[in-house]
């Protein structure tokens, strides 16, 4: 048997963690607390054809792009998934998850449900967490208090919202983002059982059996 100082814990396969939410639910702020919290995160740009919001940096929140160089993107195999909404392309590019998931990392992604449901069929390994608002009510409040949206698109985001409810049933987690606090805790307790899943460090328990003494540098929290 190795002696146990040459055996390092077994590396553990990235966590694909895929958040989705209708539009109003929260699901923005979550994400931007959970990458402060777990600042090694991979985080999944995706590509759009939708204009830039104010504050958005082209690279950073999304590759802000033309309708042509998306369709041409997506019929060379580009995307690992790809949707329209609210009557925009959107799409995630396949090479940078590829390459963070081969080096271990977890990932987020920020996607709608059609999107989730294709990554499922290609990538094995993920996490989906399906962020619901507490009500019809409370989510149109939202929106309008947003004031970003003009009445069509609240409108159109309602319908959105509950098309994609309706279609939640197969996710892993389901949070109601009632109170910002609690759901965050809800989230990151997701997103950190799903660290523990055995399927992700399949080779553990034969190493700690064949001996392995714990190192510093396993946890990637701030
Ligand atoms: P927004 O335009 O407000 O940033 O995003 C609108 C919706 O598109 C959100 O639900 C967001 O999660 C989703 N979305 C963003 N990027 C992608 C992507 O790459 N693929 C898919 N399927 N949906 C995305």
């Amino acid at each position: 048997m190795p002696e146990a100082s040459q055996l390092s814990c077994p590396p553990r396969a990235g966590v694909m963690l895929v958040i989705c939410a209708p539009s109003g639910a929260g699901k923005t702020t979550l994400i931007r607390r959970l990458r402060e919290e777990f600042p090694c995160f991979g985080y999944s740009v995706s590509c759009t054809t939708r204009a830039p919001r104010p504050q958005e940096v082209d690279g950073e929140d999304y590759h802000f792009i033309s309708e042509e160089t998306f369709c041409a993107r997506r019929a060379a195999g580009f995307f690992a998934e790809c949707a329209t909404v609210h009557g925009h392309f959107y799409g995630t590019p396949r090479e940078p998850v590829r390459a963070m998931l081969a080096q271990g990392r977890d990932m987020l992604f920020d996607i709608d449900v059609q999107g989730a449901a294709q990554l499922r069929l290609s990538l094995v390994g993920g996490a989906y967490v399906f962020l619901f608002p507490p009500s019809m009510r409370e989510l149109e409040r939202r929106l309008r208090a947003r004031g970003t949206e003009d009445a069509a698109s609240i409108r159109r985001r309602l319908e959105g919202a509950e098309r994609e409810m309706r279609e939640a049933h197969w996710f892993d987690a389901w949070i109601v983002n009632e109170d910002l606090d609690r759901a965050y805790d809800e989230l990151r307790a997701a997103f950190l059982a799903a660290t523990l899943d055995p399927r992700r460090r399949p080779s553990l328990a034969t190493s700690i059996v064949e001996g392995w003494e714990p190192h510093a540098g396993t946890d990637c929290r701030s």
